[in-house]
């Protein structure tokens, strides 16, 4: 589905990925693991064209896509949710969502019927939907973060460090409604640092050390793995 080949994106002189090679099959959740500063963020950006690749290729169903627009590459199905949530605060949780369904042309009833689909997924949305999207709580505002970026219907669901900041319940529920959006039908591909709870729900994984793919394997690979114990899961 998704393929980059060595894929470098630099800023200025400073080159903040260097050589990653990456492959997410259909259907997959696929984790990318590594501390602040790693590169994950650097990579989403380059695959929702955001930053442009200074080498490498990047192709979405064998289409190369690392020169398109970010909204072209959107309409073709990628859609990031962001890190940090990236919500318009003073719009309702209603309106939000609506604006997550403007990126390709679909008649009032297809989006009401995902944006109902939304609602049966986070249903405290549902109750909250005429607030404001700053009243929310942190997890209730990543929810809607994830619900908006279902509404434009991805393919592939990129999600940058959806579990920061939430309190371990809720980043437990937030991990079981990846996995549904997942078993539902879109692909996922997660950067974290909460390893444990990302690779029980991944089906591989690679690991970023200063922009370099360091390792790459099997969830059951990586949660063996002894520097992967060390660094990023702490037994
Ligand atoms: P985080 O979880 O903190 O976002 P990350 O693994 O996603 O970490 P990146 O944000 O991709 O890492 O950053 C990779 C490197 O690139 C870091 O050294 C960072 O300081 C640098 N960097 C990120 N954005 C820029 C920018 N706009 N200009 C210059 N350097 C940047």
């Amino acid at each position: 589905m998704l393929k980059l080949k060595e894929v470098h994106v630099k800023y200025g002189h400073y080159t903040a990925v260097k050589d990653a090679t990456i492959e997410v099959e259909s259907g997959e959740i696929i984790v990318l693991l590594g501390a602040n500063g790693a590169g994950k963020s650097t990579l989403f950006r380059a695959i929702s064209g955001l930053q442009r690749v200074a080498s490498g290729s990047i192709s979405f169903f064998d289409e190369p896509i690392h020169s398109l627009s970010a909204d072209r590459i959107v309409q073709k199905g990628i859609v990031q949710c962001a890190e940090g949530r990236k919500l318009f605060p003073q719009m309702t949780v209603h309106e939000n969502l609506q604006l997550g369904a403007f990126v390709h042309k679909r008649k009032k009833e297809q989006i009401k019927e995902t944006m109902n689909h939304v609602y049966e997924l986070f249903p405290i949305l549902k109750d909250k939907d005429t607030h404001a999207a700053g009243s929310l709580s942190g997890g209730q505002q990543q929810m809607l973060a994830i619900g908006r970026a279902l509404m434009a219907k991805p393919k592939l669901m990129m999600l940058d460090e959806p579990s920061i900041g939430l309190a371990p319940l809720i980043v437990e529920q937030m991990f079981n409604i990846i996995e549904t959006i997942n078993k539902e039908g879109t692909t996922i591909l997660l950067a974290e640092q909460n390893a444990n709870a990302a690779l029980k729900i991944a089906d591989k994984g690679y690991v970023f050390e200063s922009g370099s793919i360091v390792l790459s394997g099997t969830s059951e690979e990586l949660m063996s793995n002894e520097k992967v114990k060390k660094a990023y899961i702490g037994a």
